[in-house]
């Protein structure tokens, strides 16, 4: 097992190495991340090449890319990553993390280490461990493994709405490995193995698509059985895609509304109308429970595995969040109000896309 590499070594997000005590910091607003977020690490580095990722093969100029996810993943051991956590979990400090995410790479050397790192974290530490990985490399048999191994939930990150999408960014399009139809068979494979509620998709707002192709995917892989983990686009510094806008926060919020009414079966996506741009306009329900829902904040608090909170992983300590990861006082719900109901023409359409593409040569 060469040194320095998964599973040997993992990557952590900043927010976790803060929590591990591997690194100094604070957290904007003690908003402290219940998620310990780790990454698969090898030296040749992942062989897709998704177009907004800084890791993709044909812009990654070091495996151990700048940032991901806007911050720095540095490369720590995986037995003082346990140690720590042992530590932590023992001293009963105020602060418990309550999960572990362990994310792959696309990589020949990663089903074996993915396997292999969560059965050392479930077996000595014992906590939830959620396992974020590809169908592209991870197929039904591979996710028998990793429950046996200890996990307890399966994230696929589509990331895209679309099948045209999808191509464009992260496909034969772009020159990359994944495809579409295995990405929703993987959900599919993953709901039979982990059963219904245990899976959950990324989804990345803002990356060509509408508002209500947005809520069909959303509505999709809830008939199948996921929920959707919702991001909002934020440039990623060395990435194709990293002079691309960012959505409108408007658009954001509404499909986070979307997505909490889609997930807790409060209405179904063919009940919503949309304007001419496919923005949505009326979420199938009554004017009065909408507004007591919206109310309450809770469809804007980050939406991701329990505990995965993400503390600023779409947007910057100082901004007004996009993903909260506490729940929002009464004068955010104010303003989050008056986002939900403002409609500015996205800048950010397939049509769009296919123009920022072709300068970049894809
Ligand atoms: S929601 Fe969080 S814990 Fe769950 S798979 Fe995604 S990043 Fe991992």
């Amino acid at each position: 097992m060469p040194i320095g590499e998964s599973p040997e070594y993992v990557r952590t997000s900043t927010a976790a190495d803060i929590v591990l005590g591997f690194s100094p910091g604070k957290f904007y607003r003690n908003a402290v991340p219940y998620c310990i977020n780790l990454l698969l690490y090898f030296k040749d580095g992942c062989k897709a090449n998704c177009l907004y990722c800084g890791q993709a093969r044909e812009v990654a100029k070091d495996a151990a890319c700048k940032t991901l996810i806007r911050v720095e993943w540095p490369l720590r051991k995986l037995d003082n990553v346990i140690a720590s956590l042992k530590k932590i979990l023992r001293t009963g400090c105020s602060f418990r993390p309550y999960r572990v995410c362990v994310a792959t790479i696309t990589n020949p050397k990663a089903v074996e280490a993915e396997i292999e790192v969560i059965r050392k974290i479930y077996h000595e530490v014992g906590m939830p461990i959620s396992a974020l990985i590809t169908p592209t490399l991870f197929h039904k048999e591979e996710m028998k493994k990793l429950r046996e191994a200890g996990a307890e939930r399966i994230g696929i990150a589509i990331d895209c709405a679309t099948p045209q999408i999808f191509d464009l960014l992260r496909g034969k399009a772009a020159r990359g490995p994944h495809r579409w139809q295995r990405y929703l068979q993987g959900v599919e494979e993953a709901v039979q193995v982990m059963n219904k509620g245990k899976v959950g998709i990324h989804l990345i707002v803002g990356l060509g698509e509408t508002e209500k192709q947005a809520v069909e995917l959303i509505q999709k892989t809830h008939d199948m059985g996921a929920e959707t983990h919702l991001f909002s686009f934020y440039p990623e510094e060395g990435s194709v895609l990293e002079k691309w806008p960012r959505p409108p926060i408007s658009q954001y919020r509404r499909i986070q509304l979307a997505r909490y009414l889609i997930n807790n079966e409060i209405t179904y996506a063919e009940n919503m109308k949309y304007n001419q741009a496919e923005q949505i306009t009326d979420y199938g329900i009554s004017k009065g429970l909408l507004a007591d829902i919206i109310e309450t904040g809770q469809p804007f608090i980050t939406s991701g595995c329990p505990g995965c909170n993400r503390p600023y992983s779409n947007e910057k300590p100082s901004e007004f969040p996009r993903n909260f990861p506490y729940p929002p006082t009464r004068k955010q719900i104010q303003k989050i109000k008056q986002q939900l109901q403002t409609y500015k023409l996205s800048q950010n359409t397939v049509k769009d896309l296919k123009k920022y593409l072709v300068k970049y040569n894809y």
